[in-house]
C-alpha cells in the first residue's frame, strides 16, 4: 500500500492499520493471493521512516500429508526502515513523500510463512496404496506398516535361525 508521509515530522509518530493482498510465488503456495492485516507505527528518524508492527496472514494451503486444502491464520511482526537512498538489502527505498509498504510486508510474510503444512494434528493422509483420504474413512486396503529396510533385515535373520 502507498503511505503518504508529507506531514510526518520528526519525534511524532503515527498509528497506522491497513491492509493489502500480497503476492507470493507459487513455490510457497498454490494460492498466490495472501490478503494481510498490517497494524504498527511509523515514525521520522532523521530523513529515515521507520515502521513496526504486526501482522495477520490467511493462508490458503495445501496439506503435505493428505493433499487437501485447508486454511491457517499466521501472527508475524512487521518492521523495517524506509530510505531515499541506501545500499543495504535490509531497507527499502521511497521517493517523494510516499511509502509503499508490500516488499516490507511481503519479505516479513516470507520469511515467517510455515515450512510444513499438516491441516491437523492426527491427520491420516493418504492410502499408500489406493490413495484414498484416510481422514474421510478407511478403505480396506491392507498396509503393512514399518519400515522396509528393517523388514528385509527381519527376514535375514528369520532365514539363519
Ligand atoms: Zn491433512
Ligand atoms: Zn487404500
Amino acid at each position: 500500500m502507498l503511505i503518504n508521509i508529507d506531514e510526518l515530522s520528526a519525534g511524532e509518530y503515527r498509528e497506522l492499520e491497513f491492509e493489502e493482498n500480497i503476492s507470493i510465488p507459487k513455490s510457497y503456495s498454490e494460492f498466490t493471493q495472501v490478503p494481510v492485516v498490517v497494524k504498527g507505527r511509523l515514525f521520522k528518524v532523521g530523513d529515515d521512516i521507520r515502521f513496526e508492527g504486526n501482522a495477520k496472514a490467511a493462508l490458503r494451503l495445501i496439506c503435505d500429508s493428505c493433499l487437501t486444502e485447508f486454511s491457517k491464520t499466521i501472527e508475524f511482526p512487521v518492521f523495517g526502515t524506509f530510505k531515499r537512498e541506501t545500499d543495504d538489502d535490509e531497507d527499502y527505498l521511497y521517493s517523494e513523500n510516499v511509502i509503499d509498504s508490500e516488499s516490507m510486508v511481503l519479505s516479513e510474510l516470507l520469511l515467517n510463512f510455515p515450512m510444513r503444512n499438516v491441516c491437523r494434528q492426527d491427520c491420516k493422509g493418504l492410502c499408500v496404496k489406493c490413495g484414498h483420504n484416510l481422514n474421510i474413512s478407511d478403505c480396506g486396503c491392507i498396509r503393512t506398516e514399518g519400515n522396509p529396510e528393517f523388514e528385509k533385515l527381519k527376514a535375514l535373520f528369520d532365514q539363519e535361525v
